[in-house]
């Protein structure tokens, strides 16, 4: 069982700053250390400890909360970001014993399909796991890919923590659940604490490429559709933010307008009770 989350990080799957980006948000970051971002993931600890999607920044994801042994590893997708660290549990590495992956059917078949990861179920390094327990519950939603599914994850206890870092859009995702808006979905639920996708502030974001293939709700458009926050609503904290989202910056115009509006951007470190 597990009684506390931790955000070991807030960024889309490269992090910031990104491979080859000469622009602002990129160049800020590789002057000041203090301004790098680690992909998305969350640390689960209780009785043992486990985390949510397995990152290149795995090895300082674990420092930052003194290093525990890892038990299980829970993931939404197969997308890189997300799994890419898996390849530190193998003999060149931790060489772990053993840790469940808790993925669904098809992730656990695009897993397999890669050599490199199949030998660390080869090596019983890894072992796949039941996906979902009473406390951690698996919730399909629409997210482009051909050859897996994806999930977000509702994390029950004390909090409900609605975990949802990729979805394709609100108009998808809310016809799926069959919600009209998204803090009907939350309610419903009983969620009150939501780790939201945040990658792009707005549809201009992407300066070199097609910014609809790379499909993702903007802040900008859920803060439309869910407004100022009301007393009852459940916390919103975006997360998952592009290299080029200015809510890296707390004290951008984008930054305070979340505030200002009573949400929450997400920050490493940042603890919630569940
Ligand atoms: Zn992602
Ligand atoms: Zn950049
Ligand atoms: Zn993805």
């Amino acid at each position: 069982m597990y009684n506390k989350i931790t955000l070991l990080g807030n960024a889309q799957d490269a992090g910031r700053p990104q491979a080859g980006c000469t622009q602002k948000c990129c160049e800020d970051a590789r002057k000041d250390y203090h301004l790098l971002r680690n992909p998305v993931s969350l640390g689960l600890h209780g009785d043992s400890f486990g985390i949510v999607e397995i990152t290149k920044s795995l090895t300082s994801q674990l420092s930052m909360v003194g290093n525990p042994e890892l038990s299980e590893v829970w993931l939404t997708h197969a997308h890189l970001g997300h799994i890419e660290g898996l390849g530190q549990l193998g003999k060149e590495a931790l060489n772990s014993r053993e840790i469940k992956l808790r993925c669904s059917e098809s992730v656990m078949e695009y897993i397999l399909k890669h050599p490199i990861w199949e030998k660390l179920i080869d090596r019983k390094n890894i072992l796949f796991s039941k996906f979902g327990t009473n406390s951690i519950i698996p919730l399909k939603v629409p997210h482009r890919s051909k050859d897996f599914d994806t999930h977000a994850f509702l994390l029950k206890g004390k909090n409900n923590v609605l975990f949802i870092p990729d979805h394709d859009s609100w108009s998808e995702t809310l016809e799926f659940v069959g919600h009209k808006n998204p803090l009907d979905w939350f309610n419903d639920i009983e969620a009150n604490i939501v780790l939201l996708d945040g990658t792009f502030w707005d549809k201009r974001e992407l300066k070199n490429r097609n910014q609809a293939n790379v499909p993702h709700p903007t802040v900008n458009e859920t803060l439309e559709l869910v407004g100022e926050k009301n007393e009852e609503d459940p916390r919103i904290v975006f997360i998952h933010l592009n290299h080029t989202n200015p809510l890296h910056y707390p004290n951008s115009a984008e930054s305070l307008k979340v505030k200002q509006m009573g949400w929450e951007v997400g920050v490493e470190g940042m603890e919630f009770e569940i």
